[in-house]
This record gives C-alpha cells, structure tokens and sequence, in this order.
C-alpha cells in the first residue's frame, strides 16, 4: 500500500523554566502527550510514512522522513495545514486544528487525551474504553492505548527494593495513597514528578514522609534508570474531582506502558483505564488509603515477574503494532469514515 503523509500535531507547550522554548518531542521533563506523539511517529515511520510534527518546534529530526515544522503557536500550526502536503491530520492539540480549514481531501484523525467531549467527536480515537464512554463517544469510534517503544525502556539487570510513583503529585493521581501502600508493605516510596498543589505535598510528606523520597521532577537518563530498578510502579488514581471538572477518569496511563516495558509491574486501581491495562501488567487494588500490611504485602507476591511484564507490554502496545492500527483508522477516514 502507498505510504501516507502524515502531519502529527502535538500539544503546543512552552516550556515553563525558559518561554522562549517549546516543550519538545520526546519532552525534556514531564510531559505525557509528548512521549506518546514520540512513540506513535516513531512507529509509523517504522511502518514507511513521511511524517510531519508541528507543534514541538525545537524536537529532534531523528529520521530523513520526519520533517519538524517551525510552528508552535495555533495560528502558525493552523496556518501551515491550510496548504498541507499531507494526506491526513493526526491532531493531539486538543481541538486547535478545525476540519473545515484543511484543504480539501486531507484526512483528520483527533487523538483525545482529556475526559471532557472533544471538538472533533467525528474523527476521534480514544485511549480506552473508559475515556470513550466518559467523553460521550459512540460504541462505533475507534478505541486504541497509547503505544510504547520496547527500544527506549530496556529492563534494569538489577532489580531494587522501591516501589515507584511517576507522574503529577496531584490528588487525582493517587500519590497519598501511593504512599500509604509502601508504608503498608513495608518499603520506600520514591516519587518523581511536578508537585504544583504544595499543601497536597506537605499533606504526604507530614503523613508518609518516613517513607517517601521526593525525587523531582525527572527526565533523561534518571526517569529510564528509575522506570527500570523500581521493585514495582503505583499507578492508584482515584475518583476525586480531576483538573477538567467531574471525577477523574484516567484516560490513558502513559506510565503503565513505560514501566511494564522497563520490566516493572504496575500496582494500580480501576479508575478509567486502568481497568483496561493494568491486568496485563498487574494486579489491580482498591480505591483509598486503607492498605494493611498482609494484604500490600500479597499484592506484591503476586506481581509478574520483569520479563513477563515487558513481553505483555510488548505484545499489548508495542509502537509498531499500535502505529499499525492509526493507519488503518487513517485509511479509514480517508475512505469516508465518520462516527458517533
Ligand atoms: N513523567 C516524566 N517525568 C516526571 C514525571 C512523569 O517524564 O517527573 C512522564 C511519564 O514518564 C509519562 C508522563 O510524564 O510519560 C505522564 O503521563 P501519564 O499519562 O502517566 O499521566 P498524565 O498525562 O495524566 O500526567
């Protein structure tokens, strides 16, 4: 089949520790949507299209057929796409890029990150069943999870005593009850990530602080090198009020791919798409802080071992396979497709 052209736009952030640049793809810190658009354009330039990132200016051309596009702000993405040589849109900026201003016959895929309805329901994939259903998506639109390179996330040969929690020290995420079950089984919990609430910190650190290590925000080589030697990830969100209203219903869980191709299992609760992907990887628990010490304990016992967790991984959201079923909604949609 003809290889596609295909422009990838990014969620346009500048980066908040120096404005005059762009959150890059892949991200120099936190940044979720950007390791995601890194995976997905990794794994559909595997597959022999030309891809086209807009929104990261300043990202790394790592292949002949990746061009990145000069275009952070909305008004220069939106401008590039009027005269796009590209046969399809695949939009992760949450709704800057409207169908009507593309020209015409360019296909427009929306991959939706947040839980509120998007603004493209028409052409949108979602990362889970649960974020379809909590967005007011139709049984008929495309769900697919949020991919993961294996190349990036290699086990560790050694294997530490930590649990980890890796991600927004927010209530939603469940960090106080991450630390709630280290403290019930007995280990330490190193948590890496931007705190923006400092009461909610000061809450964890006040209660669990004998076992919580605040690691920061990281990036590079330490997130790999943590992903890697944590005993096992806590991924405990909760259906507390989530930063766009309502109860928080995780939409994808980046985190959960990461760290099951590190080798590490996942720990997580059932909220949103946990559900749906931790089981693979895990072992699911409830909601709360209320963890005693046999049953954290058991928890653990019962984990995948390294290599089992990587080789479900691999075989669940491996980038390729996941890149491999973009295209096919691409085609899809470029063939007419629309849904509810
Ligand atoms: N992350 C990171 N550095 C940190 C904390 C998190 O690079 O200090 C990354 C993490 O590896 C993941 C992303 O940020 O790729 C968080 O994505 P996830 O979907 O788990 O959560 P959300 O997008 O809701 O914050």
């Amino acid at each position: 089949m003809t290889p596609l052209r295909i422009a990838m736009v990014n969620i346009p952030f500048r980066l908040p520790s120096d404005e005059r640049q762009w959150i890059t793809v892949p991200p120099q810190g936190y940044g979720g949507i950007q390791w995601i658009v890194a995976n997905k354009i990794k794994g559909l330039l595997e597959l022999g299209h030309e891809v086209f990132l807009l929104g990261a200016p300043g990202s790394p051309r790592t292949h002949p057929r990746l061009t990145v596009v000069p275009a952070g702000e909305p008004e220069d993405i939106r401008a590039w796409l009027k005269s796009a040589p590209v046969d399809v849109v695949n939009d992760y900026s949450c709704g800057k890029v409207d169908p009507i201003e593309l020209p015409p016959g360019v296909g427009l895929v929306a991959s939706h990150h947040m839980t509120t309805r998007p603004s493209y329901p028409a052409g949108c994939v979602y990362a889970s069943k649960a974020q379809r259903e909590q967005c007011g998506g139709g049984a008929d639109a495309p769900v697919i999870p949020i991919g993961v390179d294996p190349s990036l996330y290699r086990p560790g040969d050694r294997k530490d005593d930590f649990l980890l929690f890796m991600g927004r020290i927010s209530p939603f995420k469940g960090a106080l009850e991450a630390a709630a079950f280290a403290r019930a089984a007995g280990r330490r919990l190193l948590m890496a990530g931007p705190a923006w609430e400092p009461e909610y910190l000061d809450r964890i650190m006040g209660e669990y602080g004998d076992h919580v290590t605040l690691v920061g925000e990281v990036g590079g080589q330490e997130r790999m090198d943590l992903l890697a030697t944590a005993a096992a990830i806590l991924v405990l969100s909760q259906p507390v009020p989530g930063p766009w209203g309502g109860t928080w219903c995780e939409p994808g869980a980046t985190v959960v791919s990461e760290a099951a191709a590190s080798g590490t299992p996942v720990v997580g609760t059932s909220n949103g798409c946990l559900a749906e992907i931790v089981p693979a990887v895990g072992e699911v628990v409830g909601f709360g802080t209320g963890f005693d010490e046999r049953e954290a304990r058991a928890v653990l016992s019962r984990l995948p071992s390294p290599a089992q967790a990587r080789k479900a991984a691999i075989r669940c959201w491996g980038h390729v396979e996941i890149a491999r079923r973009y295209e096919a909604v691409y085609r899809d949609v470029l063939a007419g497709a629309r849904w509810s």
